[in-house]
């Protein structure tokens, strides 16, 4: 579903990624872990062309862009299609409602039919737990429950693949399950998910794949079990030690 080759980000001077290649099949879950600075982010980022990387190729189901030759523009878009995104800060527009802001990008980017978006949306808040607050305001819901309405957004625009920016780190410790829990039921209903997170547990119990990365590189990419229990590298298990 998913494939990096040789993917390289530089920000001026400073080469963030540095050479990434890595797949994802098709109803997997790859979570990736590594310290703050390593590349996390701009690897997601590039991953929907939300960063434009220096050189390499990313390819989602049927769309490739090779940006060591130059970029059709028209296909960034069509890349950005395959995906939903999640971010730590949940970014929903304030002046909506939670189904308003599910709603939006059906009606104003997929062209939707009005109705058919708002009977979609409201069976995608039901879905995150949030079938009772379709009409709330974001500033009248928890964190927690934001963060549902963020999932629920991403995935009204039926993406192939769910990226998730460290989805909970935002959140009061109390709220971080619930947000997990939704994420948990989507990895078994079969989405291919890409999630960047610090909770280890989550990583250990959901994803199929570890990825970690350190300096801008793959470091080590294995189950969890292995990498967890047996990590390969020093700087893996020096990371992990840390945790503890
Ligand atoms: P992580 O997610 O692992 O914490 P990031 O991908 O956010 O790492 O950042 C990696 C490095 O890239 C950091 O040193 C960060 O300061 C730098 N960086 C990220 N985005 C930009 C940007 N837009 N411009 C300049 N530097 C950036």
């Amino acid at each position: 579903m998913i494939t990096i080759t040789n993917l390289h980000k530089q920000f001026a001077s400073l080469e963030v990624l540095k050479g990434i290649s890595m797949t994802v099949e098709k109803g997997k879950v790859v979570v990736i872990i590594g310290p703050s600075g390593s590349g996390k982010t701009t690897l997601l980022r590039c991953l929907n062309a939300l960063e434009i990387p220096t050189t390499g190729s990313v390819q989602i189901g049927e769309v490739k862009l090779d940006f060591s030759q130059k970029v059709d523009r028209s296909s960034i878009p069509r890349l950005r299609k395959q995906t939903g995104m999640v971010f730590q800060s949940y970014n929903l527009f304030p002046h909506m409602t939670a189904l308003e802001n599910v709603m939006e990008g059906p009606v104003t980017v997929k062209k939707e039919n009005k109705e058919q978006a708002k009977t979609k949306a409201a069976a995608l808040l039901a879905k995150v737990g949030l079938g009772d607050k379709l009409d709330h305001y974001p500033a009248q819901l928890s964190g927690g429950q934001q963060q549902r309405v963020g999932i629920a957004r991403a995935l009204a625009m039926d993406p192939q693949v769910m990226l998730f920016d460290e989805p909970t780190s935002a959140l009061d410790p109390e709220l971080v399950g619930e947000v997990l829990k939704v994420m948990k039921e989507l990895a078994m209903e079969g989405m291919t998910m890409v999630v960047v997170t610090h909770e280890m547990g989550f990583a250990r119990e959901v994803a199929d794949e570890v990825i970690f990365m350190d300096q801008g590189v793959i470091v080590e990419h294995d189950s969890p079990q292995k990498l967890f229990n047996q990590p390969r590298e020093d700087r893996t298990r020096q990371f992990l030690q840390h945790l503890k």
